[in-house]
C-alpha cells in the first residue's frame, strides 16, 4: 500500500499531478491517496519531501497455502446470436487444468460468464471440470474489460483458487492482465507449458526474448497463480458423458454504471490470424515452393479440401505472406485435423507452432528434412510437380 506521511507532506501538490491514475489528492493540507492507486511509484519519485513510500507485504506460506483448486476462465462465444456456449479453447485449458489440479490433488472448476443464452455448459464437466460456476447477467451477455474484471474478481477472492487460468484469446488477454493488475498478482502471458513442481508450484513456460529462449517462470509470493495459454498449445479430450455434471448460479452484483464501454456498433472483421488459428484444414507454404506465384497453386490445394492458407517465417521475412498467417514460435499456434507443410524444412520454432495437429502431411524433395520427423505421410519430391497432380486428384474425387 502506499504510506503517506502527515508530518514530512507539505501538500505542494507534485505527487498528485504525476499520478497517472487519479489516485490522489491533496486535501487538508495533506496528500490522500485512494482505490485508483496501483502502486506504480511515480509520486513516490517526485516527492521533495520523502513523505511517501509504497509498502508491499508478502503473503505468509500459510496465508498461501489456504488458496486451493484450478480454475479455469471458460470464455463462451454466441452461435448464431442465441447460443452462448464455451469455446474450444476453454476445452484445451480444461484438459491441462484437470492434469494439474490431479497433480495436486484438488479440485477443477470452469468459471462461465454471459447471460440467459448460456448453454452447453454440461461439457465442461464432460471434459473434466469437477464444477462450473455459472455468472448471469444481462450485462454479462457481451465481453466487456469492466464487466467481466469485476465478476472474475470477485469469483477469486470468494473462492481463493490457487491457479487461475485463462485462453489467451483477444478477450482473455485483454481480460487476465486487469485482473491481475486488481488483485495484485503475478501472471504469465501465452504460456505453451505448464506443470507443477516438487513444491506444488505453478510452472509457467513460455518463449521470451523473441523466441530465442524458454523462460520458465513461477509466482511464489502471490495467489492465484495466473497464466494465459495460446490456443491450439493443448489438446482437449474427448466427452466423458459418464462424469458428473455440478453446475452452480454465482450471484452477479453489477450496475451499468460499473462499465464504462459502451457497444456503439458491431462491424465484424474478419482476421486471417483467426482463421488459422481456428482452421480444420491448413495448406502451409514454405520457402521450398521457390517463389511467391507458385503460392496461387497452394492456395488452390487449399481452397479445394476446404482449408486456408499459411505459411514458415521464411516466407513471411520474404514478403510472400503476412504476418498473420505465420504459423510456429513467433506466429500462431495452430491445430487443425489437417496440416500439409509444403517445401518447409521443420525447423523446431515452426513445429511447436503445429505440432499438435491430428494429421501432418510434408512434401519436400530432401528425403531427410526434420518436417519428416513429424509427419504423419510423406511425399519426397518438388512442390510444383506433386501440387498440381494433387489438385487434379481432389478434381476427380470430387466428380465421382
Ligand atoms: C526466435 C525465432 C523465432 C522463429 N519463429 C518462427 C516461426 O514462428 N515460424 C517459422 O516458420 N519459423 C520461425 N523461425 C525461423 C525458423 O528457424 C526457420 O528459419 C524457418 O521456419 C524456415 O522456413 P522454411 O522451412 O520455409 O525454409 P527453409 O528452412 O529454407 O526450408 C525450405 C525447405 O524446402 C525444401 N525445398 C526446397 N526446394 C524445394 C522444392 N522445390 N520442393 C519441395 N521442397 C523443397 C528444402 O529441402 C527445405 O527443407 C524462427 C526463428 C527464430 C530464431
Amino acid at each position: 500500500m502506499l504510506i503517506i506521511d502527515p508530518d514530512k507532506c507539505n501538500a505542494c501538490g507534485l505527487c498528485k499531478t504525476s499520478c497517472p491514475f487519479g489516485a490522489i489528492a491533496v486535501e487538508d493540507e495533506v496528500a490522500q491517496v485512494n482505490e485508483l492507486c496501483t502502486l506504480c511509484g511515480a509520486c513516490v519519485n517526485v516527492c521533495p519531501q520523502e513523505a511517501l513510500a509504497i509498502e508491499r507485504r508478502q503473503a505468509s506460506l500459510e496465508e498461501l497455502s489456504q488458496y486451493k483448486g484450478v480454475f479455469i476462465w471458460a470464455e463462451c462465444e454466441s452461435f448464431g446470436g442465441k447460443k452462448y456456449s464455451p469455446k474450444k479453447v476453454a476445452y484445451e485449458i480444461l484438459a491441462k487444468g484437470r492434469e494439474l489440479a490431479d497433480q495436486l490433488g484438488e479440485q477443477l472448476c470452469a468459471v462461465v460468464l454471459g447471460d440467459d443464452r448460456l448453454s452447453g455448459l454440461d461439457g465442461l464437466c464432460y471434459r473434466g471440470a469437477d464444477r462450473v460456476l455459472c455468472c448471469r447477467h444481462p450485462l454479462l451477455g457481451r465481453y466487456t474489460s469492466d464487466g467481466f474484471t469485476s465478476v472474475i474478481s470477485a469469483v477469486i477472492a470468494k473462492e481463493k483458487p490457487s491457479i487461475f487460468l485463462y485462453g489467451a484469446t483477444a478477450n482473455g488477454r485483454d481480460l487476465a492482465p486487469r485482473v491481475a493488475a486488481r488483485m495484485r498478482l503475478g501472471l504469465t502471458a501465452d504460456c505453451t507449458g505448464l506443470a507443477i513442481d516438487d513444491h506444488g508450484q505453478l510452472i509457467q513456460k513460455r518463449p521470451a526474448f523473441g523466441g530465442n529462449i524458454m523462460a520458465t517462470i513461477i509466482s511464489p509470493h502471490t495467489r492465484p497463480q495466473t497464466a494465459t495459454v495460446r490456443p491450439n498449445v493443448f489438446n482437449a479430450v474427448e466427452p466423458d458423458r459418464a462424469r458428473p455434471v455440478s453446475i452452480a448460479d454465482v450471484q452477479v452484483t453489477l450496475n451499468k454504471a460499473n462499465i464504462r464501454t459502451r457497444l456503439i456498433e458491431e462491424i465484424r472483421l474478419e482476421s486471417e490470424a483467426e482463421r488459422i488459428e481456428e482452421a480444420q484444414i491448413i495448406v502451409s507454404a514454405g520457402r521450398g515452393c521457390q517463389d511467391p506465384i507458385n503460392l496461387d497453386v497452394i492456395r488452390r490445394l487449399a481452397r479445394k479440401l476446404g482449408g486456408v492458407l499459411a505459411g514458415s517465417r521464411a516466407i513471411v521475412e520474404a514478403g510472400w505472406i503476412p504476418h498473420s498467417l505465420q504459423v510456429g514460435q513467433s506466429g500462431t499456434t495452430v491445430g487443425p485435423d489437417l496440416y500439409i507443410a509444403i517445401g518447409i524444412s521443420g525447423a523446431v520454432q515452426h513445429v511447436v507452432g503445429m505440432s499438435s495437429s491430428k494429421t501432418i502431411i510434408a512434401i519436400n524433395k530432401d528425403p531427410d528434412a526434420p518436417i519428416f520427423k513429424i509427419a504423419d505421410l510423406g511425399i519426397v519430391g518438388y512442390a510444383m510437380a506433386i501440387v498440381p497432380k494433387l489438385i487434379h486428384e481432389i478434381e476427380l474425387i470430387k466428380l465421382r
